[in-house]
Formats: C-alpha cells, sequence, structure tokens
C-alpha cells in the first residue's frame, strides 16, 4: 500500500541504476529476466560499452584493442534489455528525501535508485615531474591510453605486487616486454598467499624476463629526455619506457557520501544491498555488503541476483558462497579463496617444488581459505566443497 499521494507518484518514475560495469549490467539483466516492462534507465559516465574488466590484464597476449574487448556498445546493451541508457552523463548529485538525481543541468526522479558506481584507481603519492604521466588501467578508456604507449615502448615499472599488477605482469611479459615490479612487500601477493607460494610466482616470472624490486618503494619519478627516472629505496634509480601503478582499488562513495548515505569504506548496505537512504540500493566495487568489499565479479553476480528479485517484490536476502578467484598468471598458475578479513589463524602448507597447497585454519582448525599453485590448482573443486559460505 502507498502511503500518500507522493508515494504513488514516485512508484510510476523509472528504476535508475547508476553506472555501466558489470554490477550495473549483470543487474540490468537480472531485472529484465524478472520484469520485462517496468521503466529502466542506467546513467553512465563512460559511453556504456559492454565489456569483461578482467580481460584487461590479459588483453595483450590475446591481442584484443577496445573494440575487441567490447562485446556490445550502449545502443545493443539498451535494444538488448529494453532499457534507456544516458552515455557520458555524469551524476553529480542526489537528492534522497525528494528521490531524484542530478547531472549538471537536468534532474530524473526515481523510484528506486542503485549505486553501482565502482572503484577508482588509488593514486601513488610520488615526488617528481612525471607523476600525472603514471599510467593505470582500470577501464576501457585506460587500455585504450595504455596499448597506444606500448605499440612504441618497452620496458615498463609497475608499482604494486598484488593481483592486478601481477596479472600484468605476466601479460606484458608474455608479448616481450621487460618489466620491473617494485613493492614494498617481500613477497608478491603478500594479501593472498603464504610466502613459499609467492616466492614461486616470483621465480616463475623471473625467468620470463620480470625484474623484482621487492621490499623497495618508490618514492619519485621524473622524465627524462624521453625516458622516465624511478628513485626507489636506498636511492636506486631505475629508468624505463612507461610507469604504471597497480597499487589498488578504493570504491567510489563520494556520491553516496555527499547525499548523506552511510559510508564506511565502501557504501554500507545490508543484506538486502540496502543503503541507509529509502530505496537506495548499491552493489559491486561500490558497496560494503555486511562488512565486505570485495573487488570481484562472483560477489557482484550474487548481488545482482539478490536484488533483481528485491526490486521485482521478493524481498532476497545475498548470499555469499566461497568465491575462489583463478589468477590469469599463466606463468604459474594460481587459484586463492582468500580467509574473510576478520579470521585469525595459520596457514599449513604442502606438496613439492612448483605444486604447493596453503590451507588457511582458524583457532578452532576449521579451514576458512586456500591457495594452490601449479599441479594443485586441480584440488580447487573439492576444496571449494569444504569452505563454508562468506555469508550464508
Ligand atoms: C585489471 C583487472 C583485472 C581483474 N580481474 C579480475 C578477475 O580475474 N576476476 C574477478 O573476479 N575480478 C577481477 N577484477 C575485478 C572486477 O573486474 C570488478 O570487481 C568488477 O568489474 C567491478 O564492476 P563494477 O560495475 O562494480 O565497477 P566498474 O566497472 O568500476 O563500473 C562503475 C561504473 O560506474 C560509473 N560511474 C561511477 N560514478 C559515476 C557517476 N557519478 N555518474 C555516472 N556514472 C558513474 C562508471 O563510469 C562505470 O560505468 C579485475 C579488475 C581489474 C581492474
Amino acid at each position: 500500500m502507498f502511503r500518500n499521494i507522493h508515494e504513488v507518484m514516485m512508484n510510476h518514475n523509472p528504476v535508475v541504476i547508476i553506472g555501466s560495469g558489470l554490477a550495473g549490467y549483470m543487474l540490468a539483466k537480472e531485472f529484465r529476466r524478472l520484469d520485462k516492462e517496468s521503466p529502466l534507465q542506467i546513467i553512465t559516465a563512460t559511453d556504456g560499452a559492454f565489456y569483461s574488466k578482467p580481460l584487461l590484464s590479459t588483453a595483450l597476449s590475446m591481442k584484443r584493442d577496445v573494440t575487441g574487448l567490447t562485446t556490445a556498445t550502449a545502443e545493443a546493451m539498451s535494444k538488448q534489455l529494453n532499457v534507456v541508457i544516458r552515455t557520458r552523463t555524469r551524476v553529480t548529485r542526489i537528492d534522497v528525501e525528494n528521490q531524484y538525481i542530478q547531472f549538471p543541468d537536468e534532474i530524473l526522479p526515481y523510484s528506486k535508485l542503485i549505486l553501482a558506481t565502482g572503484s577508482e584507481v588509488i593514486k601513488p603519492s610520488l615526488l617528481g615531474d612525471a607523476v600525472n604521466e603514471i599510467l593505470s588501467v582500470n577501464d576501457l578508456e585506460d587500455y585504450a591510453r595504455f596499448r597506444e604507449m606500448f605499440a612504441s615502448k618497452k620496458h615498463v615499472a609497475i608499482l604494486g605486487a598484488g593481483l592486478v599488477g601481477c596479472e600484468f605482469a605476466n601479460d606484458l611479459a608474455n608479448v616481450g616486454h621487460r618489466v620491473d615490479i617494485i613493492d614494498p612487500s617481500y613477497y608478491p601477493l603478500q594479501r593472498l598467499l603464504p610466502k613459499p607460494l609467492g616466492r614461486i610466482l616470483q621465480h616463475a616470472f623471473a625467468e620470463n624476463n620480470v625484474v623484482w624490486h621487492l621490499g623497495s618503494l618508490a618514492s619519485q619519478v621524473d622524465k627524462k629526455n624521453d625516458q622516465y627516472e624511478l628513485v626507489l629505496s636506498q636511492q636506486q634509480i631505475l629508468k624505463v619506457d612507461v610507469v604504471m601503478s597497480a597499487i589498488g582499488l578504493r570504491p567510489h562513495i563520494e556520491l553516496a557520501q555527499k547525499a548523506g548515505i552511510k559510508v564506511n569504506y565502501g557504501i554500507l548496505v545490508d543484506r538486502y544491498l540496502q543503503t541507509s537512504a529509502r530505496n537506495i540500493y548499491a552493489l559491486g566495487d561500490c558497496a560494503e555488503v555486511n562488512g565486505l568489499v570485495l573487488f570481484f565479479v562472483a560477489p557482484l553476480l550474487n548481488c545482482a541476483q539478490a536484488l533483481a528479485k528485491t526490486l521485482t517484490g521478493s524481498s532476497t536476502q545475498v548470499v555469499y558462497p566461497a568465491m575462489p578467484v583463478v589468477l590469469k598468471t599463466p606463468l604459474c598458475p594460481i587459484v586463492v579463496a582468500p580467509p574473510p578479513p576478520n579470521v585469525v589463524g595459520d596457514w599449513q602448507v604442502s606438496g613439492t617444488n612448483n605444486d604447493l597447497k596453503a590451507l588457511y585454519y582458524d583457532r578452532q582448525q576449521n579451514l576458512c581459505g586456500f591457495s594452490l599453485t601449479g599441479k594443485m590448482v586441480s584440488e580447487k573443486t573439492k576444496l571449494v566443497q569444504e569452505l563454508p559460505a562468506l555469508l550464508k
């Protein structure tokens, strides 16, 4: 039942999704499976091309340019999903009280609003005159610049030996580039793997033209002639053609924050993906779901399915099963299912040579996570069944 005439009017307004990344589009797809007719709009700052973001870090090896990565244009998605898509439109304000969003010179009322605003790259805080020329790749436009750059350049420095940094290093090494990786950790993928498994990846990369600068920080970058000079710890100077940063992502929360919606690291939502504001939901990289911010595809797919049901009348809590991630590092096959952030425990490592299995047990000896290298990755399916759900 509607409470008043205002609410009746509101209900005739479209469901509006902000963002055309995987979260926005997967939600639109799930919504349309359940509701073919209700008005649905997507507002996006980009050109609205549908693509799989994880492919960005393997695209050089696959010889794919932006067109090759694009699965469908905004126009095609609009037809396929029966949704109005406004491209190159950045939402600047949300009026939570009167239920409308604002672009610079227009407003759009909504019945329900979904924030799928994704994440942004964390910029490294370096000194020097070339800080603004450091590349990072988090969308198709970044990838276009990145690809163009590597048409003529050969030697790249990557800041960050996490998942994204290691995947790009593998891709670049694969197509013949010299790669130097700089990271303050003492072994790669330190947040995901115990040391013996990290070392396997380190050695595999080193044998393929990758030079490691571990336990080292870049403090300055300057342009000298046609190259960049990076100052590393102990005043070591590294000269390269391109500097790339992969030091991490942070959820896009400013729009929500300015509207008075509760945020922490991400936009705070409950198991129904509901924010602190009436009729406003969030999913994908921007959302902190029950305390979890997960920059992966599997969680957002689970959220899209649950939220589509909620939006079409059947309130549904999101469930997160165990969600292992297969790293795109063919030089060293790795699968990880990281333990939940709040769990305290230890890794137990077994195996030989490059084929290692690490199991993470909490203090009560419950299996909470795993990581596998080499031939051990074949144990993924069995181990996933033994892991508890992240959100039951
Ligand atoms: C290189 C790389 C490799 C990856 N590999 C894997 C992998 O192997 N496996 C895996 O599971 N995950 C991987 N990920 C993570 C995964 O790709 C992301 O978790 C997922 O794509 C996030 O989707 P999203 O829609 O939440 O965010 P995004 O793709 O960031 O989309 C956000 C959208 O919001 C729009 N937007 C933001 N603010 C506004 C505004 N104010 N107004 C209008 N529009 C706005 C943006 O334009 C964009 O369209 C990878 C990520 C990267 C960068």
